[in-house]
């Protein structure tokens, strides 16, 4: 679902890459936590995958796609199939809750009966049946980032992309979200988090790619934060 093979990212007017000679392959339907400090390079790793920057060299492939090769033009139809979820939850303030939901079906040109039928479904998924009138202001840091992440699913794309989306929240809310995007993964999207949260991935478990000053350290299954012995 995503392949990175060889990828050496160097930012313009940066003498040092942000990622050297990564390898990384995502099977679909997995979830991958991207750790390691500040700076190591996790979102590198996302915005090269979104094609937000391109690889310097090696080959990123997302979706059966060579993003090398992709023409500009075929890159809104690459997001349309990638759901984003950030730190900082990025809400449109002044619409609610059900309207920053269908905002995503709207510029998809979705039908109003459509939006009417899939917006409410969503919110039932992320636990926010009830809140659909809410304003972003009137929601708890943890009820904003359901909202994101209903957002960022409600036209299911095949893979959820995550940067630091527990950064902002307490530890228990923080689990909380994300059993959340575990559920989601259930239902087989495909899920990167990029996070320097030890005590979720200790929860999760699952596989953890860690990076260090642009280059890969530890890609392991079923792992903890730290390496083991
Ligand atoms: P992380 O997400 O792990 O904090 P980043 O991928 O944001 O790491 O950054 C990796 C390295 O690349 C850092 O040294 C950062 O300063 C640098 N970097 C990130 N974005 C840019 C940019 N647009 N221009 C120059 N350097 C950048
Ligand atoms: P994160 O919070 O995910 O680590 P950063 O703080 O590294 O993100 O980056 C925030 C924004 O600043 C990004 O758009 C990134 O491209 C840009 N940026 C980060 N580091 C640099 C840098 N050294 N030079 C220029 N832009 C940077």
């Amino acid at each position: 679902m995503i392949r990175f093979d060889h990828v050496t990212k160097t930012y313009p007017r940066s003498t040092r890459p942000a990622l050297f000679d990564v390898s990384i392959t995502i099977d679909r339907g997995e979830f991958v936590f991207i750790v390691g400090p500040s700076g190591s390079g996790k979102s590198t790793v996302l915005r090269l995958a979104l094609r937000e920057e391109q690889a310097t060299s090696g080959a990123v492939l997302v979706a059966g796609q060579d993003l090398g090769r992709l023409p500009l033009r075929k890159v809104p139809r690459l997001r349309r199939d990638i759901g984003t979820v950030f730190q900082d939850f990025r809400l449109l303030g002044n619409k609610n809750v059900f309207q920053n939901v269908a905002f995503a079906l709207q510029v998809l040109g979705k039908s109003g009966h459509y939006i009417r039928q899939v917006v409410p479904e969503t919110l039932e998924l992320v636990g926010l049946d009830g809140k659909a009138k809410r304003m972003p202001h009137e929601l708890s840091g943890g009820e904003q980032q359901r909202v994101a992440i209903a957002r960022a699913v409600v036209n299911r794309p095949s893979i959820l992309l995550c940067d630091e989306p527990t950064g902002n929240l307490d530890p228990a809310i923080s689990l909380d979200i994300v059993h959340l995007l575990d559920r989601i993964n259930q239902t087989g999207t495909t899920i990167v988090m990029a996070t320097h949260d030890d005590d979720i991935v200790n929860d999760m478990r699952r596989r953890v790619v860690e990076l260090s000053d642009g280059v890969v350290v530890r890609d392991e299954e079923d792992s903890l934060y730290l390496p083991k012995g």
